[in-house]
C-alpha cells in the first residue's frame, strides 16, 4: 500500500486525524486529573467546561443567536423522527418534503403521531433529483425537509422557498458544519454527531427557544424542555462522544470554519464528479443540478463489477466505498475530515480499474 488507508464510509466515518492523535494524547490522564475523559463525572467542573467548550464552539461555527438552545441528545438523528413530532405538532398538522430513505423513515414515524402532508416527493424517479417543492401557502406546525440525502447522494444547498410564517425543520446529519446554512431560516435542525461532528453516541439538536414548551404528558426523555432546562444533563449524557465533538468542532474552528470546509468540500466533490462525467466507464444515478458535496454515488456497468471495484478499492487501502443496502453500487462520502488526497488516489484506482477492465 502507496498511502495509508482511506476511509469512504458515510457513517461512523473518517475522523480528522489531529484530532485522533490529540485525544490520544490525553487518553489515560485528561488534565492532570489521573483519569481518563470517560471516567470523569459528568457532574466534574472538567466534563461542564467539555460540554461548555463544545456548545460555544459550535456557536461560533454556526452563528448559533442566542434565542436558539443547543441540546445534546441520545437516541440517534432516528429518535429526532418521534421527538421533531412529539414536541413541535400542536395542531397536528404537519408537512414533509420527500426526497429519500431517510425522508421515508421520518414521515413514517410522523405518521404514528400526527397528520403529515407530503408536499413534494421525488420517490416516481427513485430520488435521483430533488423533488420541486413550491411555496407553501398554508401553515402547518413545520415542513420538515432533509437537506442531504445520505443514500442517494442529493442535497438541498439552497433551501426552497417558504412562506415566511414556515417553521423549517431540518435533518442535516449528513452535510452538518460541511455547507453553510443559516441557522435563522430553520425553527430546528438536528444531526446525528457520527459524520461530519464525532464518533456515534450523541446527537446534536438546535431549536429555537420559543418552540421548546413544557408538555406534562410527553415523557421526560422525549421532551425538548428536559434537555433545554438541564442543560442536557437531566440524565447522564454520553461524554466521551462529547468530548470527541469538542475536539472535532474546535479543530473545525483552527482549519477556518463552515465556510472554508464547504469550499474544500465542493473542491473534492467537483473534481470526482468531473471524473465520473467523462467516464465511459463509471455512471452518475444523481442529477447534476441536485447533487450533494459529501455523498457521491456511482456505479460500474454491473452488480458484478461494482464489487470487484469495492473488493479491489478495500485491498488498495480505499475502503468503505459499497452503496448503501438498499441501493447498491458505489458510494463515496467525502466529509470534512477526508482530505483531498483521499479523492485523487480514488480517482487514480478508479482510473486503473477502467483500465484494467476493458480491456
Ligand atoms: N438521517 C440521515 C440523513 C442519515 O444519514 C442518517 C444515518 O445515516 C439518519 C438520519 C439516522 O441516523 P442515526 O443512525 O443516528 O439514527
Amino acid at each position: 500500500m502507496t498511502h495509508p488507508i482511506y476511509n469512504f464510509s458515510a457513517g461512523p466515518a473518517v475522523m480528522p486525524q489531529a484530532v485522533l492523535k490529540e485525544a490520544h494524547a490525553h487518553f489515560l490522564n485528561y488534565q492532570q486529573s489521573g483519569m481518563s475523559v470517560m471516567e470523569l463525572s459528568h457532574r466534574s467542573a472538567l466534563f461542564e467546561q467539555i460540554l461548555a467548550d463544545a456548545e460555544a464552539s459550535l456557536r461560533r461555527l454556526m452563528a448559533i443567536p442566542d434565542n436558539y438552545k443547543v441540546l445534546f441528545v441520545q437516541g440517534g438523528a432516528s429518535l429526532q423522527f418521534s421527538m421533531v413530532p412529539l414536541n413541535l405538532a400542536h395542531t397536528n398538522r404537519v408537512a414533509y418534503i420527500d426526497s429519500g430513505s431517510w425522508s421515508q423513515k421520518a414521515i413514517a414515524e410522523a405518521k404514528k403521531h400526527v397528520e403529515v402532508t407530503v408536499l413534494a416527493s421525488s420517490a416516481d424517479v427513485n430520488y435521483s433529483e430533488l423533488p420541486q417543492v413550491n411555496i407553501v401557502e398554508d401553515t402547518y406546525d413545520y415542513v420538515h425537509i432533509t437537506t442531504n440525502n445520505t443514500i442517494e447522494g442529493t442535497a438541498f444547498l439552497e433551501l426552497p422557498r417558504m412562506n415566511d410564517k414556515t417553521i423549517l425543520v431540518a435533518d442535516m446529519s449528513s452535510n452538518i458544519l460541511s455547507s453553510t446554512y443559516n441557522v435563522t431560516d430553520f425553527g430546528l435542525i438536528y444531526a446525528g454527531a457520527q459524520k461530519n461532528i464525532g464518533p456515534a453516541g450523541v446527537t446534536i439538536v438546535i431549536v429555537r427557544d420559543d418552540l421548546i414548551q413544557t408538555q406534562p404528558l410527553l415523557p421526560t426523555m422525549l421532551s425538548y424542555d428536559t434537555y433545554a432546562t438541564a442543560n442536557s444533563m437531566y440524565n447522564t449524557p454520553p461524554t466521551f462522544a462529547i468530548y470527541m465533538a469538542k475536539l472535532v468542532l474546535e479543530w473545525l474552528e483552527a482549519e477556518g470554519g463552515v465556510a472554508l470546509m464547504e469550499e474544500r468540500n465542493r473542491a473534492k466533490a467537483e473534481r470526482l464528479y468531473r471524473f465520473i462525467d467523462e467516464s465511459d466507464f463509471y455512471t452518475s444515478p444523481v442529477a447534476p443540478t441536485s447533487r450533494s458535496l459529501t455523498n457521491i454515488p456511482f456505479l460500474t456497468a454491473s452488480p458484478t463489477l461494482d464489487k470487484q471495484f469495492t473488493q479491489e478499492a478495500a485491498a488498495a487501502g480505499l475502503v468503505n466505498l459499497e452503496g448503501h443496502r438498499s441501493v447498491g453500487g458505489m458510494r463515496a462520502s467525502l466529509y470534512n475530515a477526508m482530505p483531498l488526497a483521499g479523492v485523487d488516489a480514488l480517482i487514480d484506482f478508479m482510473s486503473v480499474f477502467a483500465k484494467k477492465k476493458s480491456i
